[in-house]
């Protein structure tokens, strides 16, 4: 290390020191190491790329003060970037973050060799914006719109993400939601958004990631020590896809930092398109005020598609698989299959294989065959929310009576009982039950599992209900 460069920059340390919020001077300076001083130009070495960015948008000003009382008018400051630092080779981003750099240096005419670790870039003040960050999408092609197809079911989804498509962060649908039940298209739909904006605006940053991941990702970055770089990255997009945010359910930690990549990225008139399982009024354990900003712009369900869809889906795929079927079979599949997108396909692609593989005939008995095994083998499964509504439906109360804080006797027996049945038809844990059911503990939980299997066996009416449910529930 350089003596003069560190005391130099001691100095503007405390210069800085005095004049912003401790919160920011931690966050943003201490972690920058001082690393020479030759003609007059202070190298400082930042964590990363993003780092470097916040810097140059926030806090030039201030560095520029501090250097110049340093070091007079002539001063320079020179960024050194630590590539080490950032994420592992996994993440879609991370070897874009050299080549990025790389553009920016050259665009300066700084001849630096790419392969190494510390990447310099001369900025003395001037702020050049590496704005072409390199970003892969992660969007599939084969979720487009065009083979996306319209019905009743879908129609205001689908119209939405086309207005969407055509003006991102330019509608009122902002962020736009798009929920519904498995198999319904929500990831297809939210491709399709994608890969249009991408044809229409190449230069913008379109972000395809499941909550899943973005959970990953997250975690990685808080043990990693780089949570800002990770939230930097995520500020950058114009456009940011999330699918099956039902999945932040309960996950706090990733709930806030969403939350402020949220806020920024709609404040800057970037797009947000968010997937769920559910309609937000019915989302578990998602903080209020998150749930608060997905209602902001459009919430629209795609739902069951009818007949007519079912059967329009099924051509197209015939269609494009160069598959020919009989009218009336496929209208079999189509008036047999109903709840869910992906079963029809799943339904129609067996029917295929089947015929292929035994080398027989497409026949109606055939096709009556596989539907039946395909309606059996997807018998569906049971959700804590199905249960919660099976039961409330029973006793001819609201899920919200079943969930809330009252002490009346027979509401506390039905929630008792909706716990029961969640410990034994579903394998979430007791906590997990007890914060979908009114936010309660997961002693509470355990408590009411004794509670019903005493009154089973001492209360005949009692009994009765459990025989009721379970028989409800197990269909
Ligand atoms: P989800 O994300 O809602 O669970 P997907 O987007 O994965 O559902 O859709 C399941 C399957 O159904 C996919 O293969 C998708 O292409 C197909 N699909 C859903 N809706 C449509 C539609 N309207 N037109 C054509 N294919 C559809
Ligand atoms: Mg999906």
């Amino acid at each position: 290390m350089n003596v003069t460069a560190q005391s130099v920059w001691n100095n503007c340390l405390s210069f800085i020191k005095d004049n912003i919020q401790p919160q920011a001077y931690k966050t943003w300076f201490e972690p920058i190491v001082a690393v020479k001083l030759t003609d007059n130009a202070l190298s400082i070495q930042v964590p990363s790329k993003f780092f470097y960015e916040w810097l140059e948008e926030h806090y030039v000003k201030i560095l520029k003060v501090a250097l110049t009382k340093e070091l007079g008018e002539t001063a320079k400051l020179v960024y050194v970037i630590k590539m080490e630092n950032t994420y592992g080779n996994k993440q879609p981003f991370t070897e874009k973050i050299p080549s990025s750099n790389r553009t920016a240096v050259k665009s300066q005419d700084v001849d630096i060799p790419l392969n190494n670790k510390n990447t310099e870039l001369k900025n003395p003040f001037v702020i050049p914006g590496i704005r072409n960050v390199k970003i892969e999408s992660q969007l599939n092609p084969n979720y487009n719109f065009e083979n996306f197809l319209e019905g009743d079911s879908n129609r205001l989804a689908r119209n939405a993400g086309l207005a969407v498509a055509n003006k991102p962060g330019g509608t009122s649908f902002n962020p736009l939601l798009i929920f519904g039940g498995v198999g319904l298209g929500k990831t297809h739909l939210a491709h399709a958004i994608g890969i249009d904006i991408k044809d229409k605006y190449p230069e913008k940053t379109v972000l395809y990631i499941s909550a899943e991941k973005f959970t990953q990702q997250y975690i990685d970055s808080v043990k990693k020590n780089n949570r800002n770089d990770f939230i930097h990255f995520y500020q950058i997009i114009d456009v940011l896809i999330i699918d099956d945010v039902q999945f932040f359910s309960g996950k706090s930690g990733t709930q806030d930092v969403f939350f402020h990549i949220f806020n920024h990225l709609h404040q800057n008139g970037k797009q947000v398109i968010l997937t769920s399982d559910k309609a937000p009024v019915d989302m578990q354990d998602i903080e209020q005020r998150l749930l608060s900003r997905f209602k902001w712009g459009l919430s629209a369900e795609l739902q069951s598609p009818d007949f007519e869809t079912r059967v329009s889906i099924l051509k197209n795929k015939l269609y494009r698989d160069g598959v020919e079927m009989p009218e009336e079979i496929i209208e079999y599949v189509a008036k047999n299959i109903k709840t869910n997108v992906r079963e029809l396909e799943g339904a129609i692609i067996s029917l295929i294989a089947q015929s292929s593989f035994n080398k027989k005939e497409i026949t109606i008995n055939l096709a009556k065959d596989i539907v039946e095994k395909f309606v059996k083998n997807t018998k569906r499964e049971v959700s804590i929310d199905y249960i919660q509504k099976v039961v409330s439906d029973y006793f001819q109360m609201d899920v919200s009576t079943l969930q809330s804080k009252t002490r009346k006797r027979h509401i506390v027996q039905a929630r008792q009982l909706a716990m029961f049945f969640a410990k034994k038809f579903t394998k979430a844990s007791l906590a997990s039950i007890g914060s979908q059911i009114g936010k309660r503990d997961h002693a509470t939980v355990l408590h009411a599992c004794k509670t019903v299997d005493n009154l089973s066996s001492t209360d005949k009416q009692f009994r009765k209900y459990v025989e009721d449910l379970s028989k409800k529930l197990s269909l």
